[in-house]
């Protein structure tokens, strides 16, 4: 690569680059010049707590030196099409299917979370021989056509008109809900129902699946109600709909176990996953499906296929780290970090701007509003996207990029996913620069 510097970065970047989800004009994008664990430096030489994992995908953190180390063995095993049967793929989807939920069965992979989705959609649709797909509104599954249609906020519109067949039900999230449910068990019966007064409105017979994910997490860590996902499970039964859940960002020990699934009392029909199976050292994605859906593919042609399935260079960083995972034993450090995330994240609802805070392991969101009683959010949402029209979110944000934390905010609300390896003084040091924002914030907001 050419030696340029920083200014001249800049300027290639400004005049050649298409930056997504953004007004090209409206952003200065900085440099990241060093990064190592949970910290990077930017090219002003300011430290970060990198907060949201770059975007929820780092969970080995920064720099990890046995992935470092890895790409030196780049090359040891020779590229090959995915007609063929390599070492590290092969290995790669033995290991998923080691730590996935019993009754997955077979790997298809994929370069990402979207198109991992995308076909997902399509082997629901083969398998069954039904074209309807379910999704829930409050949902983000990936940026291309299918996916997009699958997606229930504001990031949908570009693939508007969508494609026919896609039905959108609700999410719950009970501190928006007007009724006031007596416990989380009558909260997923009420949304059950509602669900299942849909499947029968569009015709089960027609339904290939309902698509979620385990948790929404860029639309703020919605945790479902108790019963919720074993009914939803129970409904899929019944209707003979293909249950798939989307892991992208909450696979792989985010919430404190392998899968966000297994934090419940279910087995899905197939799982998608991508960030965390790589830590975004290389590009991969895939499809997990149940030993139903594999044995059906065995007499059945898989429809379907990608030049770069199975990439041997992402399959082998795949399988280093799973590695890591396992050895550091990452997943159970989440659930411990979990904890102390938790009881700094409660200490939160002091604030008057802090509507409301959710977590489930490293996995975090913190809601803000204008008022505590009303639950004003701070700005527009749903097809109000991004009417920040007072400027409070881009403020909060500015504030909390001032103290050196970076995180990701969508709507009004931010989220803390932060590597795994992070240690508990780590994440006292990030919440106190949190806090130290929100103060900064309220004065000038409240005052
Ligand atoms: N699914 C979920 C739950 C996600 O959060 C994302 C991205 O943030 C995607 C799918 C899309 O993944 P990708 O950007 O790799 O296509």
């Amino acid at each position: 690569m050419e030696q340029i510097d920083d200014q001249q970065i800049k300027a290639d970047d400004r005049r050649y680059v298409l930056h997504s989800w953004s007004k090209q004009k409206a952003i200065h994008p900085s440099i990241i010049k060093k990064a190592e664990g949970i910290f990077f430096w930017d090219d002003s030489g300011k430290k970060f707590y990198d907060m949201s994992a770059q975007l929820v995908y780092l969970n080995v953190g920064h720099n990890h030196p046995k992935l470092m180390e890895e790409f030196k063995h780049i090359g040891d095993i020779p590229f090959a099409s995915p007609g063929f049967a390599t070492a590290s793929t092969a290995e790669l989807a033995r290991k998923i299917i080691e730590v996935a939920p019993k009754n997955m069965a077979k790997v298809f992979f994929a370069n990402g979370g979207a198109d991992s989705n995308d076909h997902a959609i399509k082997i629901a649709r083969m398998v069954t021989g039904r074209y309807k797909i379910f999704s829930r509104y409050r949902s983000y599954h990936g940026a291309t056509f299918g996916a997009g249609n699958l997606s229930g906020e504001n990031r949908r519109f570009a693939v508007e008109p969508g494609l026919p067949g896609f039905i959108k039900f609700e999410t719950p999230h009970l501190y928006h809900e007007k009724i006031d449910f007596e416990s989380e068990e009558a909260a997923s019966d009420f949304y059950l129902d509602r669900l299942e007064h849909q499947i029968l409105y569009e015709g089960p017979e027609s339904i290939a699946a309902i698509f979620m994910e385990t948790i929404p997490g860029s639309n703020g860590v919605l945790i479902p109600p108790k019963g919720y996902m074993e009914g939803v499970r129970a409904l899929c039964t019944k209707y003979g709909i293909l249950m798939i859940c989307d892991e992208v960002m909450s696979g792989f020990g985010r919430t404190g176990k392998m899968f966000a699934v297994d934090h419940f009392n279910l087995e899905p029909d197939m799982m998608t996953f991508a960030k965390g199976v790589t830590c975004g050292y290389n590009p991969l994605g895939g499809v997990i499906v149940s030993s139903s859906i594999a044995d059906y593919f065995d007499d059945h042609v898989l429809l379907t296929g990608l030049t770069y399935s199975g990439h041997t260079v992402s399959t082998q960083i795949g399988c280093a780290t799973l590695d890591i995972y396992k050895n550091e034993h990452l997943v159970e450090h989440a659930a411990e970090m979990g904890h102390v995330l938790a009881e700094r994240l409660e200490q939160l609802m002091r604030f008057a701007s802090v509507g409301e805070v959710r977590h489930l392991g490293l996995f975090a969101a913190v809601e803000l509003v204008k008022d505590k009683q009303t639950k004003e959010p701070l700005m527009g949402y749903g097809k109000d996207y991004g009417k920040d029209t007072e400027g409070l979110m881009k403020k909060f944000v500015g504030l909390l990029m001032e103290q050196g934390f970076y995180t990701y905010s969508h709507d009004s609300h931010v989220m803390i996913a932060p590597p795994l390896i992070i240690s508990e003084q780590q994440i006292h040091e990030a919440m106190d620069l949190f806090e130290l924002a929100l103060i900064k914030f309220e004065k000038e907001l409240f005052s």
